[in-house]
């Protein structure tokens, strides 16, 4: 088979475009060599989080690799079969676990049985998607393209500390379905969940006050949740906005040197922009389904305004898949994204 050839500033020039690579060529048994990897960051190169994903990926397939050292600017991938089974990937700094699942995931999606996965490190880092996020907005997704997607936490992992864990199950999408999302459809319940660890106590209380000057909900939205079995200091602030077929989750951390209020008040004004907007598909949800979708059934979103993670993402699909993703203008910046599945 051709192999492919990326380079790592396009688009995003992050992480995204590695592990979408990654997820795509395990997946459909392509090769691809990466250059540049990371290359519009400050720090280029694999970080622990990527080589981890890189790692995840090829013994998800029993790819031959070179390149997998930290640091390294370029990776060769030769992935074989995609095998089920039970893995253990830990990225062994406070790096995102929940990336190292967006990698592997679309590929196990294709398996021939279940899997299980036990992963260690962050499982809520900014800017990548928090436990909650996985297990509320985008497994259900999962759900209606014909796949599971089931996730435990045991102990979560903040950054600096990390050390966190999540237990991972995976039924294959047998019979994939084509995943159609143009509503919301009618609000459920909404809360906020707070968690505070290892931190001066009255964190939870001063970010529910900022929260509530935006959002103005009743006390009973409020839920303390207990992370005090974190190896390290973290805060994080789950806003749960619930819908019949969608639900999005939008999350706020707390940092060295940022008042609480301040983590509470942006991640509720982003809340509230949602709540005002009507495409259901936010701005995060958007560029993870690209990839399960192309490689299932897929079907067509429609999404807030697109980020350049999600442009990239249409740009990786078309590089493996071909010109599989349309996209339309609904005004106000909304896209329908349409994408044609595999299967
Ligand atoms: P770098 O860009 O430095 O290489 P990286 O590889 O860790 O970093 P990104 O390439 O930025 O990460 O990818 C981030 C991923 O995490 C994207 O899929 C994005 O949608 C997701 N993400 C980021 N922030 C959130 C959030 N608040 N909620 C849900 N998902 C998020």
């Amino acid at each position: 088979m051709t192999k492919i050839r990326i380079d790592g500033r396009r688009g995003e020039g992050g992480g995204q475009i590695l592990r979408s690579s990654l997820a795509l060529a395990a997946a459909t048994g392509t090769p691809f060599e990466i250059t540049n990897i990371r290359g519009g960051r400050k720090r280029p190169g694999l970080l622990r989080q990527h080589l981890t994903a890189v790692r995840a990926a090829a013994a998800v397939c029993g790819a031959r690799i070179e390149g997998d050292e930290i640091g390294s600017s370029g990776v060769k991938f030769e992935p074989g079969e995609v095998r089920a089974g039970e893995y253990e990937f830990s990225v062994g700094t406070a790096g995102s676990a929940m990336l190292v699942l967006q990698t592997v995931l679309p590929p196990l999606l294709r398996a021939a049985g279940p899997s299980e996965l036990r992963l260690g490190g962050g499982t809520h880092n900014p800017s990548a998607p928090a436990f909650e996020f996985l297990a509320r907005t985008f497994a259900p997704m999962v759900g209606r393209m014909g796949g599971e997607l089931a996730l435990e936490l045991v102990r979560p992992g903040f950054y600096p500390a990390g050390g966190g864990e999540v237990n991972v199950r995976i039924v294959p999408a047998v019979d994939p379905r084509p995943l159609v999302l143009e509503e919301r459809g009618p609000e459920g319940r909404h809360v906020v969940e707070i968690g505070a660890a290892h931190l001066p106590a009255g964190i939870a209380d001063r970010e529910w006050k900022a929260v509530q000057r935006v959002l103005h909900w009743s006390p009973d939205a409020r839920v303390d949740v207990d992370f005090s079995e974190s190896r390290g200091p973290g805060n994080v602030l789950t806003i749960v906005l619930a819908h019949e077929h969608v639900t999005e989750v939008v999350t706020g951390f707390g940092a060295k040197g940022v008042p609480a209020e301040r983590v509470a008040r942006r991640a509720a004004g982003v809340a509230k922009r949602y709540l005002a907007a009507r495409a259901p598909v936010g701005m995060h949800l958007a560029d993870q389904l690209l990839v399960p979708m192309a490689l299932l059934a897929g079907g067509h979103f429609d999404a807030l305004p697109p980020s350049l993670h999600t442009t990239t993402n249409v740009d990786v699909v078309r590089m493996f898949l071909g010109d599989v993703v349309e996209s339309e203008d609904l005004g106000r910046g909304d896209v329908r994204f349409s994408v044609r599945g595999r299967v």
